[in-house]
């Protein structure tokens, strides 16, 4: 019986690394009991700022059992989607849209399922167990399932760090009914480097492999429903999508190649993106240039929203034009950015100048407010 299930996992993997899976490893599913304990000290601290699904979601989240009691094993898969340029080369060009790597290209969610499906059926009909497939979306601790399979470590910065891919990661996870043997867990490997900890713009780690998204430029580029704290609008830089530092500085990365495989190459159109281009975005342009890209579902007001933040870092007043066409615009989150985006650009006088016109018909409270920082 041993050897066939060896033979089941050999045989499983032998798929994975053809349906372009570059990382494959198996826990068993009770391999993380520490997780419960982990999950509900980072909630009592807030890290997850109002993302109030991982509240909500908690006690699922917390083991794979509790999701799905019939679970034995867990197999963990990962795809490379290392860059071919340093993402921390990017954030001088300030007339550059800056999209986090990930979402420069197809949203992996759609496409590593179907794989999953794929690698999934082969165990179904070799074992007759059931099998679940998860990418992302449900409440699964992914990261320390991979760490027990042997894919990496959480590293300090909280991703999952691979010996191969570095930083540059997508998982997927296939629950299943059926007792397979388990991989040997990877062992932290970050030592005494902290240069991860050290490069965030916005000190966002309290601790080692500890973030606090409420200080996290992703998640207020990403995530974050309302407008932008004054004090990370500086730090935010030409970022209009998510923050690559703490990935990209990351020694590991020495070792990881870019992603060979073809879904995963970066769309040129969106990581040239020039700021001046994405200002001037409509609704509709909006959803055709990010189609079926992570930004897309942004919504083309917060993506505006970020886009008004990096104009007024941009010292470029090329964009005064466009930004006062925002004055107008139906959000208050883009017409409040662009009245902070003129204020970067201009001086007190000029900007006071421009002030009665914008203002006239202003009625929301938060927006005139933004006159007063
Ligand atoms: Fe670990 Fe250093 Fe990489 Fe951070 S930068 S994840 S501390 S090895």
């Amino acid at each position: 019986m041993s050897a066939q299930r060896e033979t089941i996992v050999e045989e499983l993997h032998a798929r994975a690394v053809s349906l372009g899976f570059t990382a494959f490893g198996i826990a068993p599913a009770n391999a993380r009991p520490d997780l419960p304990q982990r999950l509900q000290s980072a909630l009592q601290s807030g890290w997850h700022a109002d993302m109030e699904w991982m509240e909500e979601t908690r006690d699922r989240r917390q083991s794979p059992k509790a999701l799905w009691p019939d679970v034995q094993s867990v197999i963990m898969v990962g795809v490379n989607y290392g860059p071919d340029e340093n993402p921390l080369d990017r954030l001088t060009n300030t007339s550059l849209a800056n999209v986090s790597v990930y979402a420069q290209m197809r949203d992996y969610h759609d496409f590593i399922k179907g794989r999953l499906k794929d690698l999934a059926g082969l165990l179904a009909r070799r074992t007759g167990a059931e099998v679940k497939v998860f990418v992302d979306t449900a409440p699964v601790m992914e990261k320390p399932l991979a760490e027990a399979a042997g894919l990496g470590w959480q590293g300090k910065h909280t991703v999952l760090l691979s010996r191969d891919a570095g930083s540059w990661l997508f998982l997927g996870a296939i629950f299943t009914s059926a007792d397979l043997p388990a991989s040997t867990p990877e062992q932290e490997k970050c030592g005494t480097c902290t240069k991860c900890l050290d490069i965030c713009p916005t000190n966002a780690f309290p601790a080692p492999f500890r973030l606090d998204a409420r200080k996290c430029l992703a998640y207020y580029s990403v995530e974050h429903k309302g407008q932008i704290p004054i004090q990370f609008r500086k730090p935010m830089g030409n970022r209009v999508f998510g923050c690559d530092d703490c990935l990209a500085v990351c020694p590991w990365n020495k070792f990881a190649s870019a992603t060979r495989d073809a879904k995963l190459s970066a769309r040129q159109a969106i990581r040239n993106a020039q700021l001046s281009d994405m200002l001037a975005l409509n609704d509709a342009r909006f959803r055709d240039f990010f189609a079926q890209t992570p930004v897309k579902r942004l919504g083309s007001a917060r993506f505006l929203r970020n886009c008004l933040v990096a104009a007024g870092n941009s010292g470029d007043r090329h964009h005064l034009p466009a930004i006062e066409r925002l004055f107008s615009h139906e959000s208050p989150l883009v017409r409040g950015m662009a009245i902070w985006a003129l204020r970067q650009l201009t001086d007190p006088g000029e900007a006071e100048a421009r002030r009665a016109k914008s203002l006239a018909t202003e009625s929301d409270p938060e927006v005139r407010a933004e006159w007063s920082h």
